[in-house]
């Protein structure tokens, strides 16, 4: 009994220690890769990601799932503010870039940055020829790309909500104040 009381006294000021150490970001280490031309990639075991992640988010991200067509947070989503990786929050997309494609997912034109952000990646499963979205910094699968966009683009990034968080626009940052 008495073992058992010190234990969980034990465990109690481990876990009040260990709340107070808590300011200090822990980040994991990355080595840096010298053969890659992105700036930093983010790795994280399964374990780590099932942890942050909810299951669904988990399952679009981590196994490649797709989220019920319809069914996502940011389908019928049109506020003025930027789209991040729900793997990394990586900004990705903006509300400029995406349109109502009625076919049941968040759909843009175009993504941000130089095309370092998103890696397109040929996916050949379900017996079609497609190409994979993916978050270039945490490998998070976003959904797919395809050339049949109604916008000047001609591109359409068809993205699972489940993949994407959103960060809304700031009121003063919207004009180039310089
Ligand atoms: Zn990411």
């Amino acid at each position: 009994m008495n073992k058992l009381i010190s234990t969980s006294g034990f465990l109690f000021l481990f876990g009040f220690t260990s709340c107070q150490t808590k300011d200090a970001k822990i980040e994991s280490k990355v080595e840096p890769t010298t053969t890659s031309t992105m700036s930093k990639t983010l790795q994280k075991s399964e374990e780590e990601w099932k942890k942050e992640l909810t299951p669904e988010q988990y399952h679009v991200l981590r196994e490649k799932g797709t989220e019920r067509a319809g069914t996502g947070t940011f389908n019928n989503h049109f506020e003025k503010g930027f789209y991040t990786c729900a793997g990394c929050g990586t900004e990705l997309f903006s509300n400029d870039q995406k349109f109502d494609s009625h076919c049941g997912w968040p759909s843009f034109d175009g993504e941000l940055g130089g095309g370092d952000r998103i890696k397109k990646v040929k996916d050949f499963s379900y017996g079609m020829i497609r190409t994979e979205i993916v978050c270039a910094k945490c490998g998070g699968h976003l959904g797919h790309i395809f050339e049949d966009g109604p916008t000047a683009s001609g591109q359409r990034y068809c993205v699972n909500s489940l993949s994407l968080g959103f960060r809304p626009a700031q009121p003063d940052s919207s004009s180039g104040k310089k």
